[in-house]
């Protein structure tokens, strides 16, 4: 097993060790770009390899909350989206 599950997305880091491996699954470590705060994310090994060979991420991961989704595909974690939205309502 090697642990080469590299996607193009810079702020995700997939993290494999043998027990995660034996329920098939691994850890995405993705760091948030807007306050780098590092999430830590146990996923699915097809999912992510599917994920990386370049699948929607909606069908990738249909049970993960759609805050851990965004993360995925924009590297924003939810407090700082909720935040981006608090100053578009301000007035
Ligand atoms: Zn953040």
């Amino acid at each position: 097993m090697s642990d080469t599950y590299l996607i193009n997305k810079p702020f995700i880091n997939i993290v494999t060790d043998p027990i995660m491996l034996v329920n098939d699954q691994c850890r995405a470590d993705i760091t948030c770009i807007q306050c780098q705060k590092l999430y830590q994310i146990i996923v699915d090994i097809k999912a992510i390899e599917k994920y990386r060979d370049g699948d929607y991420v909606q069908s990738c991961f249909p049970s993960m909350p759609a805050t851990q989704r965004e993360m995925f595909v924009s590297g924003v974690c939810s407090k700082c989206w909720d935040a981006m939205w608090d100053i578009e309502v301000e007035e």
